[in-house]
C-alpha cells in the first residue's frame, strides 16, 4: 500500500426538498459527502420562491426578508454574498391599521398614539399584571392567557384576540403556550412604559431592521445557494426503501442517509410503517395542523410602509406587506408600487380582489397564490411526536430538517440553525 493513494468513496445523501433547509444542509455536507437535491416542484425555494408578474416581484408565500440574532447564522449566509452590493440593509416600518387611524408597532409601544379612552383602561390594566406577577408563563394555561395576562384586557380585545384569531384561524385560547414560550419576546411592563414616554424604538425583534435583496427577492437567496449543488426539480420522492444496500428512493437511486425537509404527515407509507412498527403515533403525526396562506400581489399607492397589520374584522385579511419598499427593482414594471394582502386559509382571486377595495391604498390586484401549507400550529403533545418520530427514524439513516418536517415555527435563519444542529449530528456519527 506504501506509496498508493486511496480514494475513499464519499457517502451519498439525498435531500428531499429545495427550501431554505435543504439548500443550507447540501451546502455544509458538499465537501463531504456526495449530496443530491430532489425537489417536486418546477423551481427550487420552497416557501420563498418568487416570480415577476408584469416585471414586478411576486413573493408567492409573502414577503421574506432576511435577519438573524446568530452571529454564526450571519457569517455562513454572508459567505456566499456581497451584503453591500447585494442587499439593502432597511429598518422595519410596521403600523397597526384601525379604520380611525394607523399607530405604530408593537401596539405595546404605541399607546400614546392610541384614544384617551383607551389607555386610561389600559395603563391600570399593565400596572396590576406588574404588581401581581401575572405575566409568568406558569400562570398562564394557553396562548389567549398568555397575551390577556401581559398586555391586559382591553389590549387583548383590541389588538390581540382578533389579530391571532385571523392569522391562526383559532381562538387564541385554544392554542397550546407550550411551543411559544421560547419564542415570543416575554414583554416587560416598565419597558412598554419606558418606551412610550421616551418613545424608543422596539429594537430587540429579530425583523426590526432586516437585509433584502436588491434584486430578485428572496428567490435569488434560493439562486445564489443551490449554485454548484446537484438539483433534481419536478423530483417529487413518493418512495423511500430502506435495503441492506442503503435507503433507495422511488426505487432507483441508492444513498446512505436521508434528508427530509417535506411535510412529516406525508413521508412515504413504507417510512410511516417503520414508524409504526417502533411505537411512533403515526395517526398522532397525520393529524398535525396547518394553516395555508392565500396571496394577492397588487400595485398601490406609494408610502413607507413595510408590514401594516390589519386586526378589525371589516377584512379577511391579515396584513399587507410592501415588498415595493423593500426593493425598487420589484416595482419595475409598475408606475406605483407594489405590496402583498395576505390572508391565513384559502380564499380564491375573486374574493381576494373583493377583500382589496376595503383596503386602502387604492389597490390593483395583479395575480394571486394559495399555499396549503404556511403556518404550523402546534399543540402540547407535538414535541413528544416528532421526537419519537426522530429517533426512530434516524437509527436507519433519515434525517428530519426544517419546518414541516419538524414542525417549528422557523424563520429562515432558524431553519439555518437547525441545519447547522443536523450537520454536527451527521458528522459526528
Ligand atoms: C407568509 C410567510 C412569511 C414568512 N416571512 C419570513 C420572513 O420574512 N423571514 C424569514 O426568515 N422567514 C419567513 N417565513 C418563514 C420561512 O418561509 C420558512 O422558515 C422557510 O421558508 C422554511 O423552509 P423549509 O426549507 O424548511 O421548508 P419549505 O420552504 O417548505 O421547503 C420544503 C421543500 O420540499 C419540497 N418537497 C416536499 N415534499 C417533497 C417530496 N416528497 N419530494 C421532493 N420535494 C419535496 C417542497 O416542494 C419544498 O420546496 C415566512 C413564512 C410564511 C409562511
Amino acid at each position: 500500500m506504501t506509496g498508493a493513494n486511496i480514494i475513499m468513496k464519499k457517502e451519498r445523501i439525498a435531500v428531499i426538498g429545495s427550501g431554505i433547509s435543504g439548500l443550507t444542509i447540501a451546502n455544509l455536507l458538499k465537501e463531504s459527502y456526495e449530496v443530491t437535491i430532489f425537489e417536486k416542484e418546477d423551481e427550487i425555494g420552497g416557501l420563498i420562491k418568487c416570480k415577476r408578474v408584469h416585471d414586478c416581484l411576486f413573493h408567492q408565500v409573502g414577503g421574506h426578508v432576511f435577519n438573524s440574532t446568530n452571529k454564526k447564522v450571519l457569517d455562513w449566509f454572508w459567505s456566499f454574498f456581497d451584503k453591500d452590493a447585494e442587499f439593502v440593509k432597511a429598518k422595519r416600518n410596521a403600523k397597526i391599521y384601525f379604520t380611525d387611524r394607523i399607530i405604530g408597532y408593537p401596539i405595546e409601544d404605541h399607546l400614546f398614539e392610541l384614544d384617551e379612552s383607551k389607555v386610561t383602561h389600559i395603563i391600570p390594566e399593565l400596572l396590576a399584571i406588574h404588581r401581581n406577577g401575572t405575566d409568568q408563563p406558569d400562570k398562564c394555561a394557553d396562548f389567549g392567557d398568555f397575551l390577556q395576562n401581559n398586555f391586559g384586557a382591553t389590549l387583548y380585545k383590541l389588538y390581540f384576540k382578533p389579530y391571532n384569531e385571523k392569522l391562526w384561524q383559532i381562538n387564541p385560547h385554544h392554542i397550546s403556550l407550550a411551543w411559544l414560550k421560547d419564542k415570543l419576546p416575554m414583554p416587560d411592563v416598565q419597558q412598554i412604559l419606558q418606551s412610550n414616554i421616551l418613545r424608543q424604538e422596539e429594537t430587540k425583534m429579530v425583523h426590526s431592521s432586516f437585509y433584502y435583496p436588491k434584486e430578485g427577492g428572496s428567490q435569488f437567496i434560493a439562486n445564489r445557494l443551490s449554485h454548484k449543488l446537484d438539483i433534481r426539480t419536478g423530483a417529487a420522492v413518493n418512495r423511500i426503501s430502506l435495503q441492506e444496500s442503503g435507503i433507495s428512493l422511488n426505487g432507483m437511486d441508492v444513498y446512505n442517509k436521508i434528508i427530509y425537509t417535506g411535510d412529516i404527515r406525508s413521508l412515504p407509507a413504507s417510512i410511516k410503517d417503520l414508524l409504526k412498527k417502533r411505537g411512533v403515533n403515526v395517526s398522532g403525526l397525520e393529524a398535525l395542523r396547518s394553516n395555508g396562506t392565500s396571496n394577492l400581489f397588487c400595485e398601490t399607492d406609494k408610502n413607507d410602509i413595510s408590514w401594516l397589520y390589519l386586526p378589525e374584522p371589516f377584512t379577511k385579511a391579515h396584513r399587507i406587506v410592501y415588498t415595493g419598499n423593500f426593493s425598487d427593482t420589484n416595482n419595475r414594471g409598475s408606475e406605483r408600487s407594489t405590496c402583498i394582502v395576505e390572508f391565513s386559509g384559502k380564499i380564491d382571486y375573486e374574493g381576494m380582489c373583493r377583500e382589496a377595495k376595503l383596503l386602502p391604498g387604492n389597490l390593483t390586484p395583479l395575480a394571486g397564490n394559495y399555499e396549503p401549507n404556511s403556518y404550523v400550529v402546534q399543540d402540547s403533545n407535538t414535541h413528544a411526536m416528532i421526537q419519537d418520530a426522530r429517533h426512530a427514524l434516524e437509527l436507519h439513516g433519515v434525517y428530519l430538517l426544517g419546518r414541516f418536517a419538524e414542525w417549528e415555527y422557523y424563520n429562515m435563519d432558524k431553519a439555518i440553525e437547525a441545519a447547522f444542529r443536523l450537520r454536527d449530528k451527521i458528522g459526528s456519527s
